[in-house]
């Protein structure tokens, strides 16, 4: 796949304002927030979409969502709650072809999302 905006911050290449990086993965505040807090949890593999991950991905993308729920733990967000998105391809609002957790938190969340 081709590079995109989120492998120039994993490269550091952009700036980001990172919150956690392992060997796996990265994590950094969203530029657009939709809510008071809102990051992103991304792995270093680039996938371009949920329907790109492969079995051998299937441990990455558990180890996202852990990730996740530690940083809100961090914040102080987790047992007020929060909500994890990964959107898929044009109908699902993707927009960047790098999977990504959305962890949205802060305030109450709507359903359904439109
Ligand atoms: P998607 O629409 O693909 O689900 O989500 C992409 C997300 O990436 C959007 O929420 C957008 O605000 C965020 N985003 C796009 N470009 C950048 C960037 O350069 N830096 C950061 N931190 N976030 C970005």
């Amino acid at each position: 796949m081709s590079d995109t905006i989120f492998t120039k911050i994993i490269a550091r290449e952009i700036p980001a304002d990172i919150l956690f990086e392992d060997e796996q993965c990265l994590a950094f505040s969203d530029i657009n927030p939709q809510a008071p807090v809102h990051f992103l949890v991304i792995p270093k593999k680039p996938i371009a979409t949920i329907n790109d991950i492969a079995e051998e991905d299937e441990a990455v993308v558990g180890h996202l969502h852990r990730i996740a729920a530690q940083i809100c733990a961090d914040k102080g967000v987790a047992e007020q709650g929060y909500r994890v998105v990964m959107n898929c391809n044009e109908y699902g609002g993707q927009t960047v072809y790098h999977i990504h957790l959305h962890v949205l938190a802060g305030k109450p969340m709507g359903w359904p999302p439109y």
